[in-house]
């Protein structure tokens, strides 16, 4: 049976009012409610909608708090010092963002080091909302308190899967979006393939002892018989990606995002869930002496694109491309959606007393 196909203005109209049902400002609960739909309109399934369940309980734990402000711990020239005290985390990072953005249109610089956000999602999303104010920007993001990925060379959880992303406007044509975690895969992935999906590669995860494996259950233990797997569960680890090369970057984010930040690099003890996020956001137009920037951006990324494809690849992407691709298709088209991920956002609606809206969030 195919997924069904959900209109994703629906979607996040329903997202919407269940985070206003769970107490969030309306500003928080639109800004989290589109930034998960235009995620997994974007391909990143594992950081859209799919999050809805998990936000709802994290609520009700206490592992992220609606109507917590931003606060400024330091504003001093282009430095920022930004503390989100375990607030909804894509709300904070927006406003984190905008006022970075701001500064570097000052001063050609904003380096906002933003602590204890609740989970921010796609760090991409920063970098086309850096883009679209017309700037360059770099965010190095740590995950505290979520230790799943070894560093090359190790058979140890060190890191959280830390993304990086880079975001460079082209006036001329599509902005350069790089986006990506530093584990070889998410963890989403590994959760689809416990549970019956796609396969891992062989080279994907590393055992207590030390041997590469493709085996989700290394990562998840007997968890994943119950139901609800949980990646702290397992002995074993995800590894990072990009052998030594890769795994410096994941380490990077920990003492960039993470230590320098103030919200904490991983350690083995249990800590709270928290987001670190390091933005350098540069305006090109104070650094643009020679007029080039903008046509060299463009230049650039058509010669890129223009390449012959290897054997086995279709077209030339350039980073950004897929996510606008999907996005294209899938607003046109419809959402894909498994059910159990349509059944899950529906029964969280009815939790928070909401009436079911299953005919209006299926398109065909
Ligand atoms: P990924 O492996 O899909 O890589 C995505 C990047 O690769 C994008 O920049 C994309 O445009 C580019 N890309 C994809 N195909 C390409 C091709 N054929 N040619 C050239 N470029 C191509 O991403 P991922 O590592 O699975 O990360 C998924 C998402 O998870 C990211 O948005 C990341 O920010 C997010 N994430 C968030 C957290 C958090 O704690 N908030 C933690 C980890 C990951």
């Amino acid at each position: 049976m195919t997924d069904p196909l959900i209109n994703p203005t629906a979607l996040s109209g329903t997202i919407e009012r269940i985070l206003l049902a769970d107490g969030c400002t309306a500003d928080e609960a639109q800004t989290v409610a589109d930034h998960l739909v235009l995620a997994s309109l974007s391909g990143h399934d594992s950081h859209g909608v799919i999050r809805t369940m998990r936000y709802h309980l994290w609520i009700a734990d206490g592992t992220i708090n609606p109507k917590t402000p931003l606060t400024t711990v330091l504003d001093n020239g282009p430095l920022l010092q930004l503390d989100g005290q375990d607030g909804m985390g894509q709300w904070l990072a927006k406003e984190a963002t905008a006022r970075g953005i701001a500064k570097a249109k000052e001063t050609g610089i904003g380096l906002v080091a933003l602590r204890r956000a609740g989970h921010i999602g796609r760090i991409g999303t920063y970098a086309e909302q850096a883009c679209a104010a017309g700037m360059v920007s770099i965010q190095f993001c740590n995950v505290n308190g979520s230790l799943l990925v070894a560093p090359f060379g190790t058979a140890r959880r060190c890191a959280g899967t830390d993304p990086v992303a880079v975001g460079i406007p082209n006036a001329e044509g599509e902005d350069f979006i790089l986006d990506f975690a530093t584990s070889l895969v998410a963890e989403g992935k590994a959760l689809v393939a416990g549970t019956g999906g796609k396969p891992l590669p062989d080279d994907a995860l590393v055992d207590a002892d030390g041997r590469m494996t493709g085996d989700p259950r290394v990562l998840y233990g007997d968890t994943l018989d119950t139901g609800n797997p949980d990646p702290r569960g397992g002995s074993g680890a995800l590894r990072a990606m990009g052998d030594h090369k890769g795994s410096g970057l994941a380490l990077a984010c920990e003492l960039l995002a993470g230590a320098l930040t103030g919200n904490g690099a991983n350690r083995p003890e249990e800590k709270q869930f928290g987001n670190g996020l390091l933005s350098i956001i540069l305006d090109p137009a104070t650094f643009d002496d020679t007029g080039m920037f903008g046509r060299e951006v463009a230049d650039y990324i058509d010669f890129v694109q223009s390449s012959p494809p290897a054997a086995g690849v279709g077209k030339v992407l350039v980073p950004g491309d897929r996510e606008r691709m999907l996005r294209a298709e899938r607003s046109a088209n419809g959402l894909p959606m498994p059910e159990p991920v349509l059944a899950g956002i529906l029964a969280t609606a009815q939790a928070v007393g909401l009436p079911d809206t299953r005919d209006d969030l299926i398109m065909r």
